[in-house]
């Protein structure tokens, strides 16, 4: 597993006393990009945003800040402090390759940090209460908190289920 540290200014020491109950995955909707590539434009550049890891369409995958530190992921706090967040390259609506799931799904079950993530597909009105906890995309944040300009990367409900299949 590489790391890669984002910028200081792109994330939060600690999550506030928040345990890490919450998953959303996220595209970076960016042509040809790597892994490797954005880690390393992450760690130069203070964009005040990151995320915790990345996976390129060979699998790669690139790890760019700590589960113990919160990343501002998803246009909202408390989900950043409550959440790991899994960003995957390519395009919005285009499918994942078959090697980025094989990859997120090793990676979920090796991962201790992601333990505490329920075997669950949030559902909108589950995500604002923040008692339920589950996988979702970052589009759902954006409408359960009707947050305007907010990101509406997702990945598509199939692949959730081949995940979340793949996880169990
Ligand atoms: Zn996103």
């Amino acid at each position: 597993m590489r790391f890669i540290l984002s910028n200081i200014g792109n994330f939060s020491k600690g999550r506030n006393g928040h345990k890490i109950t919450r998953g959303y995955f996220h595209r970076t909707a960016v042509k040809g990009d790597t892994a490797i590539g954005e880690a390393n434009y992450f760690h130069n550049h203070c964009v005040k945003a990151s995320w915790y890891k990345i996976i390129d369409l060979d699998g790669n995958i690139v790890q760019s800040v700590l589960p113990t530190d919160a990343a501002w992921a998803t246009d909202q706090w408390d989900e950043n402090q409550m959440s790991l967040s899994y960003e995957f390259c390519g395009l919005n609506g285009s499918p994942l390759t078959a090697k980025q799931i094989k990859a997120v799904v090793a990676d979920i079950k090796a991962d201790r940090a992601t333990k505490g993530i329920a075997n669950h597909r949030l559902t909108l009105g589950e995500i604002k209460l923040r008692k339920v906890s589950g996988w979702g995309n970052h589009v759902d944040v954006t409408r359960a908190y009707s947050i305007q300009g907010g990101h509406t990367d997702a990945i598509s409900e199939a692949e959730i289920k081949q995940i979340l299949a793949g996880i169990k």
